[in-house]
């Protein structure tokens, strides 16, 4: 493929293609080329979710925790929910915005779950000092990611397998953590050492890579997001834009980018 500067440019990106001696001279990276882009972001996830949920207080939203929604009947105009605590809620809408969790009845076939892997390292670690000012990704399959926190740590993911359940196998877990480690150290020269973290989790993916997002079919006031992947954080935001956009009557022109097929 290849990179089209003005493209980026025209969605408001500034990117640069480094070829591979100056990749290797600037980063001391062995690659054939990268795309270095000014547009991206990370966030401690615990204080972003707590500023959102503070502010949706501010505005009169009421949270409800410890309670599952268990299944739900629509009508033209109102939604029936039942919740775990055998409680039955009434709603004009009904939005799905669970994650990688789903009821049976919302399971879709173009929707499948697959296992992946991260680590981070002690604080404070020996790296390269580009480094704290890039979040890195490598377009290979399976893919690698890495980035630094504030205390230093390194965080690496990536080593995707598709199958639902292998997260959950802590033997795994050990051989993905060294061979994160391994293709980072392979890649940078960092070395990451015993990890102070490892983490598995399960991803949503659709066969495009696209979520589905809008109304259920069936349903003109049951809406639902899912199929994130591994970039939920870009696709939850156009989700909250074209699911408010709908529930308030207009169309969002991106709409059609993301149906439930
Ligand atoms: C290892 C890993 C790395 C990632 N890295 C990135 C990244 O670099 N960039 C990026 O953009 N995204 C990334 N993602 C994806 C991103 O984290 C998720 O897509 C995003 O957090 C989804 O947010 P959400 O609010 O939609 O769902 P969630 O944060 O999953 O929240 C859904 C909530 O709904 C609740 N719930 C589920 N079912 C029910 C029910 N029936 N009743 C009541 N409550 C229910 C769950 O308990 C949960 O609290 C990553 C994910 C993983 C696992």
């Amino acid at each position: 493929m290849r990179f089209r500067e003005e493209v980026h440019k025209k969605a408001g990106i500034v990117s640069r293609f480094l070829d591979a001696s100056e990749i290797r001279e600037t980063h001391g990276i062995d690659r054939t080329g990268a795309i270095d882009s000014s547009i991206s972001a990370s966030a401690n996830p615990a204080q972003l979710t707590a500023g959102i949920l503070n502010h949706v207080c501010d505005k009169g939203v009421e949270i409800v925790g410890r309670t599952e929604v268990k299944d739900f009947r629509s009508s033209a105009d109102e939604v029936v929910i039942s919740t775990s605590d055998g409680d039955l809620l009434t709603a004009r809408h009904l939005v799905f915005c669970t994650g990688y969790e789903f009821l049976n009845s919302l399971e879709h076939k173009n929707q499948s779950m697959i296992s992946t892997w991260a680590i981070a390292s002690k604080p404070r670690l020996n790296r390269p000092g580009w480094l704290d000012s890039y979040l890195v990704w490598e377009g290979s399959d399976p893919y690698l990611y890495f980035r630094t926190s504030p205390d230093g740590r390194v965080i690496v993911g990536g080593e995707d397998e598709e199958t639902e359940n292998t997260f959950q196998n802590n033997l795994k877990a050990h051989t993905k953590a060294r061979r994160l480690a391994e293709k980072l150290g392979d890649l940078t020269g960092i070395k990451i050492g015993n990890p102070d973290f490892v983490w598995s989790a399960a991803f949503g993916t659709t066969p495009n890579g696209l979520p589905m997002i809008g109304a259920l079919p069936g349903h003109s006031n049951v809406y639902a997001t899912m199929g994130f992947g591994g970039n939920g954080i870009t696709f939850s935001q156009i989700a909250a834009s074209i699911i408010a956009g709908e529930i308030a009557g207009h169309r969002d022109p991106d709409a059609e980018l993301f149906p439930f097929q």
